[in-house]
């Protein structure tokens, strides 16, 4: 998705009007201006940018700031309003589902034909059997030649057990039969997968209302193309009064849309984005939650998403869990960068994973996946030319000595200016870790990740 362009724009209006010498309403008024074109190019439907400025307007209330309000902390207002309304865009306040162990969770997807359903159907019920919990497929779309094949050659491969049939014509006998026998058996997720046809046509519709009454879902998640633009927004409304759907999933985030038509659709329906598709594979399924999301868009990183990440590939966790109880505390230091780092290299592509290291997607924009491996080793270089009692630190005190940035450079065979970067990276995300640090629920959330 091209949002990590409207990310990096959002990003540069913020830092240009922060170290800008004259933070004035003029200032101010032109980092809205193009906070919001940034939002409608990227296909942020027009009336949800409109509402974004004005709460930010209001939240900040340039005009009547007390006099006494010094630069810094005029900064920070207006960085934390822009983050809070952009995490509100894509926050519905609304809980969604969450399947329990030790019972049947039926779970129905919702589409139009291509979104993605099959796909991510499969990748779903990967991810809940990884999780522990027993999951099987259903396919119920009757009606595309070649869907029942094509969820059973997924469903194989990832080890997933299936039902379907070649010859039953009616998706509300094939739904029901599939879920009471999975039920039967114990089954925790069953997930079905629907018929989607080209059209939003009345059949379908019918269709997946029969269906819907047969084999009452506990969830039903709705497939929405990341690909369709402002489209996205009547498509998900059209389904939503009929199918009401308490999930949304938006896939193809890794092509080339803009993808902020779907997010729209978050506003449109009141209703929750769970995951997103970001690729073909399997394993390309991330979990979506607002704030982690933003914090990610606009480059500071998401360290949950990260450590998640980091447990499902390599077994062992103790430096990550060792960031997490760090961060929770308000604490980031180079040593957890460093650690960080070095877990991504391990995991590949890196693509895939720098933008979940704080301040990593700013630094490798616009880099290939060779590019950017170069550049994680030598940034791991410069570590390694670090003193313990400065890898522990924030890196703070470093940046005010450039003897010792120069030495660390010739130590690592790499420049100044590099080691710079790293270091105002470092203190960018301490200053994050900071903020969102102490709070005890951040220490719970990283309790229950481990
Ligand atoms: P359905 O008709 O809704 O069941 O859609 P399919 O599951 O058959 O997917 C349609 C096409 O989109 C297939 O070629 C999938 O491989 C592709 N696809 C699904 N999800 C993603 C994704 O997240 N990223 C990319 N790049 N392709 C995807």
């Amino acid at each position: 998705m091209v949002l990590s362009d409207l990310g990096r724009r959002i990003n540069a209006a913020v830092t240009d009007l922060t170290r800008s010498q004259n933070l004035d309403e003029k200032a101010f008024e032109s980092m809205l201006k193009e906070l919001c074109n940034a939002l409608v190019s990227a296909d942020v439907n027009i009336r949800l940018v409109q509402q974004l400025r004005k709460s930010i307007k209001a939240k900040v209330d340039f005009k009547n700031l007390p006099p006494t309000t010094n630069a810094n902390s005029k900064k920070r207002l207006i960085q934390q309003a822009v983050f809070d309304h952009l995490v509100d865009l894509v926050d519905p306040h609304a809980e969604p589902y969450k399947p329990k162990k030790g019972r049947s969770n039926v779970i129905m997807f919702v589409g139009l034909q291509g979104a993605g359903k099959t796909t991510t159907c499969t990748k779903l019920a990967r991810h809940y059997a990884q999780r522990g919990f027993k999951a099987c497929l259903v396919c119920a779309d009757t009606f595309r030649a070649g869907a029942y094949d094509q969820l059973k050659q997924n469903a194989t491969k990832a080890k997933i057990p299936y039902y379907g049939s070649l010859t039953q014509t009616d998706p509300s006998i094939v739904a029901a039969e599939g879920v009471a026998r999975f039920k039967k058996e114990k089954f925790e997720i069953i997930i079905v997968d629907t018929s989607g046809r080209h059209r939003q046509e009345a059949d379908l519709f019918a269709e997946m209302e029969q269906v819907q009454s047969a084999i009452k879902p506990d969830q039903t998640i709705m497939v929405l193309d990341g690909t369709i633009g402002q489209a996205a927004e009547s498509q998900s409304s059209a389904f939503k009064s009929t199918a009401n759907f308490g999930a949304i999933i938006i896939t193809k985030t890794d092509g080339g849309a803009a993808g902020g038509g779907a997010i729209s659709a978050v506003a449109a329906t009141h209703t929750p984005i769970i995951f997103l598709g970001t690729g073909e594979h399997m394993l390309d399924l991330e979990r979506f939650a607002p704030k982690p999301f933003i914090s990610k868009l606009l480059g500071y990183g998401d360290m949950s998403g990260l450590i998640e990440h980091v447990q499902a590939v390599t077994k062992d966790n103790a430096s990550a869990k060792e960031t997490y109880k760090h961060i929770s505390e308000g604490i980031f230091t180079l040593r957890d960068l460093k650690s960080q780092i070095t877990n991504v290299m391990k995991m590949g592509p890196l693509s895939k994973v720098a933008g979940m290291i704080p301040g990593m997607s700013n630094m490798m924009a616009g880099m290939d996946d060779e590019d950017g491996s170069t550049k994680m080793k030598r940034m791991i270089y410069i570590f390694d030319s670090m003193t313990e009692k400065e890898l522990d630190s924030d890196g703070k005190m470093l940046i005010q000595q450039p003897s010792r940035m120069t030495r660390i450079a010739h130590g690592s065979g790499t420049s100044v200016r590099e080691v710079k970067d790293l270091l105002t990276q470092a203190k960018m995300m301490a200053g994050f870790a900071k903020n969102m640090g102490g709070q005890k629920k951040n220490m719970q959330r990283a309790e229950a990740m481990m």
